[in-house]
């Protein structure tokens, strides 16, 4: 293990902490009427009525007419709902599903526990925005507004009515305040582009990484992963609530993340100076849909790993392993395959638990490490594959380096990339792999040009602000 992965004990480690109940998926979905109880890392008794922990403060404002743009910014200064208060033990999990003041008791308890997850990849506090501004970070449950969005110093939510006509808050879909997290969490560890520097790939990345800050976090919960297990029979390969994002209810959801999207197919997707999406191909495609072939890249890669945890514990019969199989053969065995992987479930279920957080766990780690060490100006998803691969390396995942290469070059995403000053060699994944390494290097060496620019950041703010504007 390296030293990179010993950081990883830090995650999960709030002992102690407040207790809240959240829905780990949508209420309204089959199987997940009932919340679960999580620790939050402020001590019981800090939290004041809000909840309000000194960073972070809920606000339930009453009718509040349009989400915040600028120049309507925070404070809300309008009548609002009574706060969430916690009980003489300093807990909130005491307030009634149906209570007004659960609504923001399940947005705070939300948001934190998705900072206290990342914090633990991070190795360290994120800083919101700019913490020299002294922001304290409104969170607003209730607007008359059918998406969501997080800005300078705010994170606010709408609702949308699904398709069997049940009106569902956003406040309650954790899917949807994880990923709001993910885009705040993007701007302070990567930063905005400076003038000049954003590019389309800057924008589907930040879809895609605050697609898999959802998905991560939502593996947190501890009835999430024994659902998993349960229903997939610990075959990830198919389809299942955890690689549909954002789900409304059991026969829509907003993206998927174990999709099948390539390059090739976004090519002719444009981006304005002024931030307008062209799609020439008339589907009315943007960074949400560029995301995807990033997402659908790394999802494979936790699988990969996951897949791999089973090999190494030896709890998979040896011809068990689709990996490496034909497709026409995986196609031929699906039936076999998910009775291998049931049959094992039921009598190694802990190991494939494990395996299980041991994929989430590397993937969270690496795409924390990753945001930290890349620009924002110029980005490219090759810039970020070499990353990804460079961290995968550092922390010891040299047997599934060429997988994880293949995961990304089957998207169309080069590791390579647009920014390189040569084409990699036609050769093996392994050379290719050693060559990009190179190419980091060098890149590493190069002195970094100034990323800062006030200027740019409320229009790439304006840009990112209509996340949940998608069709389902
Ligand atoms: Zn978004």
């Amino acid at each position: 293990m390296t030293a990179l992965w010993d950081r990883l004990d830090a995650v999960d480690g709030v002992v102690g902490g407040t207790r809240f109940r959240l829905f780990p998926q949508m209420p309204s979905l089959q199987g997940f009427s009932r919340p679960e109880t999580v620790r939050v890392s402020p001590p019981p008794g800090t939290i004041a009525p809000g909840p309000f922990d000194g960073a972070m403060r809920v606000v339930d404002a009453i009718d509040k007419p349009a989400p915040y743009t600028f120049p309507y910014m925070p404070p809300y200064r309008g009548p609002a709902y009574p706060p969430a208060e916690a009980g003489p033990d300093g807990h909130f999990d005491h307030i009634p599903l149906d209570d007004r003041r659960f609504l923001a008791a399940h947005m705070y308890g939300s948001v934190r526990f998705v900072l206290d997850i990342w914090e633990g990849y991070l190795g360290k506090t994120i800083d919101w925005y700019d913490p020299r501004d002294r922001f304290v970070i409104e969170l607003v449950p209730d607007v008359a507004w059918d998406n969501a969005h997080a800005g300078v110093g705010f994170i606010e939510t709408g609702g949308r009515t699904s398709a069997d006509g049940e009106y569902q808050p956003f406040a309650l879909n954790f899917d949807v305040l994880a990923h709001e997290v993910g885009h705040t969490l993007l701007f302070s560890e990567v930063g905005i582009p400076g003038s000049g520097g954003l590019t389309p790939q800057y924008l589907g990345f930040h879809e895609s990484m605050s697609d898999l800050v959802a998905l991560l976090s939502t593996l947190h919960f501890e009835t999430i992963i024994d659902d998993l297990i349960d229903q997939t029979g610990g075959n990830l390969y198919v389809l299942n609530f955890l690689n549909r994002i954002g789900e409304l209810s059991n026969s829509e959801q907003i993206r998927i993340a174990s999709n099948d999207a390539h390059m090739e197919d976004l090519a002719s997707l444009r981006l304005t100076a002024d931030g307008e999406w062209i799609d020439p191909s008339g589907q009315g495609r943007k960074s949400h849909d560029l995301a995807q072939p990033l997402t659908g890249a790394i999802f494979d890669s936790l699988v990969e790993i996951y897949q791999d945890g089973l090999v190494r514990r030896g709890i998979l019969p040896r011809d068990g392993d689709p990996r490496g199989w034909t497709e026409d053969s995986v196609t031929a065995s699906l039936d076999r395959l998910q009775q291998m992987h049931e049959g094992a479930v039921s009598r190694h279920r802990a190991a494939f638990i494990d395996s299980l957080i041991e994929a989430r766990d590397y993937i969270g780690f690496a795409l924390a490490v990753a945001w930290h060490r890349l620009d924002a100006d110029h980005f490219s998803f090759g810039r970020f594959t070499r990353t990804f691969l460079e961290i995968m390396a550092d922390l010891g995942q040299e047997q599934n380096l060429p997988a994880f290469v293949e995961n990304f070059q089957a998207r169309g995403i080069g590791i390579a990339g647009p920014d390189a000053t040569q084409d990699p060699p036609p050769r093996s994944t392994a050379y290719a792999l050693r060559w990009a390494w190179a190419q980091n290097q060098r890149r590493q060496a190069a002195s970094r040009p100034p990323r800062d620019d006030p200027d740019s950041h409320a229009e790439v703010y304006g840009m990112i602000n209509h996340s949940f504007r998608v069709e389902v």
